[in-house]
């Protein structure tokens, strides 16, 4: 079995703490992880168990572990595509799911709106996307999960079939055993859509329209002096949404559309800016009590406590059947997605703004996104 010595496994995205691990495997079978589960840990060795690693997007170091860090990418590949699913191994990219289903005009109902993450990675957050105040979650759109338990067996499961380890694992965060193959519900693609931009002047107006608009994918952000609310048509004609005045309108390639965030993201590598700690702070809230935490934390966000081209989300949507999200059922993803750029505010400010935060959301019966981790 390879075996890589401390890799860059020891940080995620965040980067908020290092954690080298023992050690990185990179499987090419499931039998290989089976095999993890069911080797005695090494005398002396007080690790928690082997964790699984996707691409170590998670920014609160949830992909960490000081024992085995199970590297998913080396299974990563895409087994069928048919008119209603998908079947993938874990460690594939939602680009490597969305380039294979495109061949047959079929796409996932909802997309992370960045595509390097892996299956397994964003089931075991939730995968809250545009298109989730149609669809719930991409943990809503899994059929079927093949997993490995902690004992090391081989198992499937389904809304029906072992329906408990099939909840446990949508939103476990890795701590609830190994997802390495999963079925995904798959819907027609479109060939090209319409964006409609619209401003409002509060955050109930935006998450009001955001409840009221018919629309294929729907998301929004809080600026420094207005909220923006965007309104994508799938293959539609020139009308925009009943109800929406749109400032401008955009006409693009359904492939450029679900790619959007890549022109950002190089050119966030090529300033310094994407491997710098990203002290990301997300809260799921109730929808009929979102305005007054979004308007009250925007009241004391500046542009140096989010840092260079940080971005403040505000995403209406249903979750879905998915118990270990704990969401509300009517719910809004308020996600400040800050970097602690140099002359901004510094890591330990920026972490003791999100604690407000997440305070301020269990106030009203909100919870943390991604969900926080069990143990480890
Ligand atoms: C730029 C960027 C954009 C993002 N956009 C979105 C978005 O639009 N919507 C959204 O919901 N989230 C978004 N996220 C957050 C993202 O969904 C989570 O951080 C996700 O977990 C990352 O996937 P990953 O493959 O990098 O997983 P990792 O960070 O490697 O792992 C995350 C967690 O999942 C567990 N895990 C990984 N693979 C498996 C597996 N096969 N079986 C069981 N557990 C596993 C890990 O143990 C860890 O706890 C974004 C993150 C970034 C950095």
């Amino acid at each position: 079995m390879p075996n890589v010595q401390r890799d860059n496994a020891s940080c995620d995205f965040g980067r908020l703490s290092t954690r080298p691990p023992r050690s990185v495997v990179r499987p090419s079978s499931v039998a290989e992880i089976s095999a993890l589960f069911r080797e005695p840990a090494p005398q002396g060795a007080l690790d928690a168990l082997p964790l699984p690693r996707g691409c170590g997007h998670s920014s609160r170091g949830e992909s960490l572990t000081d024992g085995i860090a199970i590297d998913m990418r080396g299974l990563a590949t895409i087994h069928e595509v048919t008119d209603d699913r998908v079947v993938v191994d874990a460690g594939a990219t939602w680009r490597e799911v969305l380039a294979a289903t495109l061949a047959y005009q079929r796409m996932p109902p909802v997309l992370t709106d960045y595509l390097d993450l892996t299956v397994g990675g964003t089931l075991s957050a939730a995968g809250i996307g545009g298109a989730s105040h149609i669809h719930g979650t991409q943990a809503a759109n899994v059929m079927e999960l093949e997993a490995v338990t902690h004992a090391g067996q081989i198992v499937t499961c389904s809304p029906t079939r072992r329906s408990r380890l099939f909840d446990a694992l949508r939103s476990g965060m890795g701590r609830q055993g190994v997802i390495t193959k999963a079925s995904l519900r798959l819907i027609e693609a479109p060939e090209r859509v319409l964006s409609y931009r619209a401003l409002y002047d509060s955050a109930a107006e935006l998450i009001a329209a955001q409840g009221r608009l018919v629309a294929d994918h729907i998301s929004g952000q809080a600026k420094s002096s207005d909220f923006e609310l965007k309104a994508v048509l799938y293959d539609a004609g020139g009308a925009p949404p009943e109800g929406l005045s749109p400032i401008d309108v955009e006409e693009l390639t359904f492939t450029d559309f679900a790619d959007r965030l890549s022109p950002d993201v190089e050119k966030l590598i090529e300033l310094g800016e994407w491997g710098l700690p990203h002290p990301w702070g997300q809260v799921i809230l109730p929808a009929a009590r979102a305005a007054a935490v979004i308007e009250q934390t925007m009241a004391e966000t500046t542009s140096a406590d989010l840092g260079f081209g940080g971005v403040v989300l505000v995403k209406r949507f249903t979750p879905g059947s998915v118990p270990m999200l704990g969401a509300p059922s009517d719910a809004v993803l308020f996600a400040l997605l800050r970097t602690a750029s140099p002359g901004c505010r510094a890591v330990s400010e920026m972490l003791l703004a999100n604690d407000r935060l997440y305070q301020r959301a269990a106030a009203v019966g909100g919870v943390p996104y991604p969900p926080r981790p069990l143990s480890n």
